[in-house]
């Protein structure tokens, strides 16, 4: 399970598609007129940074001008006068939107910060008066009430049945007095947000770990001490090392330094970002925010906040969200648990005379697999230069679905080091074009994710073609070598391509699409999979070098030690799964004492000392955005993933007719119908946990 942060491309109302022209605005904005690009994709090398808040405003006007026309309109509501026409509406706001929150999430600068602190809120208020617009929803409501007679398709009464329930749930039913409260509440919500997410930058940022004496290296491979030159050479000191508190930075450091005081100073500055009551600090933040979503969730009529966003997915509450927590994590805790006494049975073997402690852990787990598995990380990153892994992610795309991939050249790009793909179907025709973005930098937020400048639909009766934007944080290239991934990272990439599938495959008409954390993660986890079966492994792990497929003892390896670390994964990623459904199941506001609720929380699930959650409070933006009372997506769909995997392991790996089936019925329609329906469709059958707790050895 990776921890990447989908972002959801077509939020209601914020339409997606192509650009229409309109030569009387502001010439010189090239949102505002044709693109004249390649696919039409946005024109990056055009859009300066003086651009976006006129065609912000721009788009917005355009799409109250739309909504005032489907109001107005004289004839009874339609589905097509009402429901397809607020689908269609908004195009040029979306099209402005995903391109700035694209660039503000990988190449921001100070100006784009800015911009986004002035637009979230405003923004968020217009999406509000839509969504809260009373004779709109009156229109709404009236084809709701009858939807059965309309002789509506599934598509369409699933679109008309979503957007009339989530206008339920944004306030729609409510009165003046406290409609007006909601608003301020989502406006004042969406400050917060940016705020949080400015901070934590600021703060990842903030540290550095400058290394001068050459024997604080010791342990380090040469790779991870040449990439650490590099970052000291770029922030202009000479002879020095400098490690960050950005993973692909900090995690070889903690793997690998001998040096348990740094290990400590580096680790600390990482878990503390957010929490050092500085000018920086998020617990004040994360507090209005959790307070914030209580009352608004109260104010609907809902007990907690996680009983308001649960309706629409496919988990519905939070009972069931707990009940597959805990199961997981009293399965998890003992091997956790286990993990540390084979760990302090090494510290006390090598006479270390002190306690495995949170920062140890990466460095004895290393230890522990190198003596049980005899895997060593940099045994294997030879074998996964970049591209290579990358033209591996192509092949399977291929053998699945038949898809190919021709390489751009001259194209707009959102940053210089990213590739682009054109996508091609099995016939030769179009498919998607795909934007890659791969490495670090202090302009890019951390992480891995997948998001989409342009979603296929086909609303305004031309068919729409996707355009998808893959970004990552891996290692880099150093002078000697190209950039060598980790195995981590191999999964990575698979999982966010897996992303980017099922926006090529997708195939709906409607450009308004639903996505829910707890069935997101299917399309992207099932692909890591394939990321290390032995048969896919001798197509794409090559040396760098030789061009030599990495040998079956190093596969025997991989395989041996897929259960390796399992305890501390699960506990790690469940802590912060139960952490994210504490604060969003107090049932009103508090006074929250973030760090007294945080380890409150903790103390009642028993996690051990040896393990931070994988997000802290102050550091967990997945739930400041779309994640909040959500973070256990991954692992429901966890369940999802490795059912439908096992329906490749019982026919075989590449099945023709499982994959057919898997994109007809899961990628293609995906967001425009029933999670339970899609899923049912596909496997025949409820889904089944026991693949899941095979796969992590927990049963
Ligand atoms: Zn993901």
């Amino acid at each position: 399970m990776r921890k990447c942060l989908l972002l959801f491309a077509c939020v209601l109302i914020v339409g997606c598609g192509g650009q229409t022209i309109d030569q009387t605005a502001t010439h010189d904005n090239p949102f505002l007129v044709a693109y004249d690009t390649p696919f039409d994709v946005p024109p990056f090398d055009r859009i300066e940074e003086s651009d976006f808040v006129p065609a912000f405003e721009e788009g917005m006007a355009r799409q109250n001008a739309e909504i005032a026309a489907i109001v107005s309109n004289p004839e009874p509501p339609t589905f097509d006068n009402t429901v397809a026409a607020l689908d269609r509406s908004g195009e040029l706001l979306g099209e402005v939107s995903r391109v700035f929150f694209a660039l503000s999430g990988s190449n921001t600068n100070d100006e784009l910060q800015e911009i986004q602190k002035e637009m979230s809120p405003r923004l968020a208020a217009h999406q509000d008066e839509i969504e809260l617009n009373p004779e709109l929803f009156a229109r709404l409501k009236t084809l709701y009430d009858e939807r059965e007679e309309l002789d509506l398709n599934r598509e369409q009464l699933f679109l008309l049945e979503h957007l009339y329930e989530q206008a339920v749930r944004n306030g729609a039913l409510l009165d003046d007095e406290d409609q007006a409260r909601l608003k301020e509440i989502n406006q004042r919500l969406s400050e917060l947000r940016v705020e949080f997410n400015a901070n934590l930058l600021a703060e990842t940022n903030a540290f550095k770990l400058v290394i001068e004496d050459e024997a604080d290296l010791a342990g380090l491979p040469d790779g991870v001490i040449a990439t650490a030159a590099a970052t000291a050479q770029r922030d202009g000191l000479e002879n020095a090392w400098v490690f960050t508190t950005h993973k692909p930075s900090m995690l070889p450091f903690l793997t690998y330094a001998d040096n348990r005081d740094l290990r400590e100073q580096l680790y600390t500055a990482y878990t503390v970002r957010g929490d050092q009551n500085n000018e920086n600090d998020n617990k004040a933040v994360i507090a209005e925010i959790i307070n914030l979503r209580v009352e608004k969730a109260n104010l609907l009529g809902y007990e907690t906040f996680a009983d308001l966003t649960l309706e629409p997915r496919m988990a519905g509450t939070p009972e069931a969200v707990f009940a597959l927590l805990n199961q997981l994590w009293d399965a998890s805790l003992p091997v956790a648990k286990r993990e540390v006494e084979e760990m302090q049975a090494i510290i006390d073997a090598e006479g270390g005379g002190f306690q495995l402690a949170s920062w140890d852990w990466w460095y004895y787990a290393e230890k522990v697999r190198k003596a049980k598995y005899d895997l060593d990380d940099n045994e294997l990153r030879p074998y996964f230069e970049l591209n290579n892994v990358r033209d591996g992610v192509f092949y399977v795309a291929n053998q699945l679905y038949g898809l190919t991939f021709v390489e751009l050249e001259d194209m707009p790009k959102p940053h210089p080091d990213a590739q682009v793909f054109e996508v091609f179907e099995a016939d030769g025709s179009h498919a998607a074009v795909i934007y890659m973005d791969y490495h670090p930098r202090e302009s890019k937020r951390g992480g891995a994710w997948c998001g989409r400048f342009r979603s296929q639909n086909r609303s305004a009766g031309v068919e729409v073609d996707p355009v998808i934007n893959l970004v990552t944080n891996f290692t880099d290239a150093t002078d000697d070598t190209p950039a060598l991934l980790s195995l981590d990272e191999v999964e990575t990439l698979f999982h966010e391509f897996g992303h980017a599938l099922d926006g090529m495959l997708s195939n709906v008409t409607y450009r308004t699409t639903v996505r829910s954390p707890d069935f997101g993660e299917l399309p992207s986890q099932i692909m890591e999979h394939w990321a290390l079966a032995p048969e896919v492994l001798k197509v794409y792990a090559r040396h760098y070098e030789t061009g030599e497929p990495i040998p079956d003892e190093l596969i025997a390896k991989i395989e041996n030690s897929s259960y390796f670390n399992q305890g501390f994964n699960q506990v790690e990623y469940l802590a912060a799964s139960l952490l994210d459904m504490d604060y969003h199941t107090l049932t009103e506001p508090t006074e929250l004492d973030i760090d007294t609720f945080e380890k409150a929380s903790m103390d009642e699930i028993g996690l051990i000392p040896e393990i931070v959650p994988r997000y802290r409070t102050t550091y967990f933006a997945h739930i400041t955005g779309g994640y909040a009372a959500g973070y256990y997506g991954y692992i429901w769909s966890g369940v999802l993933d490795n059912d439908a995997f096992a329906a490749f392991e019982e026919t075989s790996l590449f099945d023709q007719e499982t994959a057919n089936r898997f994109r007809k019925e899961i990628l293609e329609v995906s967001g425009s119908k029933d999670y339970m329906d899609m899923w049912v469709a596909f496997r025949g059958r409820e889904p089944d946990i026991g693949p899941l707790l095979r796969n992590l050895g927990l049963q």
